[in-house]
Order: structure tokens, then C-alpha cells, then sequence
């Protein structure tokens, strides 16, 4: 399955054609979205992490009743890794959406090479490691992990973990 394309710049899920940003040339962006990116240019040139992550921690904020201040943090870490902030594209696991910057954190196929597509925790040597693990189990287990980390609703975390594994492959079908 082709991976969910995540905007580089302010990490927006990019499904539909007119979410993405457009080139110079008007050919689509395949690493920006529509309202951070067009004709070839950032829409907003000088904003910096810290605005990005005010803006959007904002929104999640109200969406999913995160405390303001852990709300902002939380999206500061998730631009950090994106390619506009981070100056590179680090892969994030397809199964947990963890970013794996570093080699131990990435899974092992079978002959022990590195997995390009998996983090450790989810895939050993070439096999997810919890292979049964539904959707619904995914959520379950990881949404009271969300909530305590943010302080938030365990009933809102697991709408935010909910919509979040539907963006990533291995999980949307
Ligand atoms: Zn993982």
C-alpha cells in the first residue's frame, strides 16, 4: 500500500489531490500541503517551530480538550521531525507512527537487516510483534498512554489515537 504522504512542513495528512501544495510549474508537491505550500513557495516563509506549534496546538487543544500549554508541546515534537524543521525526512514507523532517527529504533527483517518501514517495538525479525493486534486493540492500548501524557479525556485521546493510526499503512484499509 502506498504510505500516507504527512505534510513536511506542518504534518497534516495529505489524502485527497487538493490537500497537497503545488509546484512552480503546477505540478502537485509531494512533500507540502496546500496551505502551507504553493506555486513552489511556503505560504507563510518566516514562521518559525514555535508559531507553527502555537497555531496547532491550538486546534488540538479545543479539538480533543488538551491543556493548552501540553497541547502545544505535544505538536512541537511532532514538527520536529517533519522535513521543513528537522532539514531531513525521518522515517516514522507505518504501524505506531513513531519517528526513528535513530538505527536502534528501527525494526529487523528476517535476515537482520533493518526494517525501512517498522520501528523495534512493533516488527522483529520480519514480523510485527504483536501479529493479531486489531485497530480497535491498537487504540486500546494506546490512548490511556496518550491521555496520561497529555492530561486530556481517555474518550478524546482515543478519538485523536483513532484518526491518527487511519493515516498510517498499516492500519488503513
Ligand atoms: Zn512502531
Amino acid at each position: 500500500m502506498e504510505k500516507a504522504k504527512t505534510c513536511q512542513s506542518c504534518g497534516m495528512p495529505m489524502a485527497k489531490e487538493s490537500d497537497f501544495g503545488t509546484e512552480k510549474d503546477g505540478s502537485r508537491s509531494e512533500d507540502y500541503c496546500t496551505y502551507c505550500y504553493q506555486n513552489g513557495a511556503y505560504t507563510e516563509p518566516e514562521i518559525t517551530i514555535d508559531e507553527m506549534a502555537k497555531k496547532g496546538g491550538a486546534i488540538m487543544s479545543q479539538m480533543f480538550e488538551i491543556p493548552s500549554e501540553n497541547a502545544v508541546n505535544f505538536a512541537k515534537e511532532q514538527l520536529f521531525v517533519l522535513k521543513r524543521w528537522a532539514g531531513l525526512e525521518i522515517p516514522s514507523c507505518e504501524s505506531c507512527g513513531m519517528p526513528m532517527k535513530e538505527e536502534s529504533e528501527f525494526g529487523t527483517e528476517n535476515d537482520g537487516s533493518k526494517s525501512t518501514r517498522y520501528c523495534t517495538y512493533c516488527y522483529q525479525e520480519g514480523e510485527f510483534t504483536e501479529p493479531e493486534l486489531t485497530k480497535e486493540e491498537a487504540v486500546s492500548k494506546y490512548a490511556p498512554m496518550m491521555a496520561e501524557h497529555l492530561k486530556m479525556p481517555l474518550d478524546k485521546a482515543k478519538v485523536m489515537v483513532e484518526s491518527y493510526l487511519t493515516t498510517l499503512p498499516r492500519w488503513n484499509n
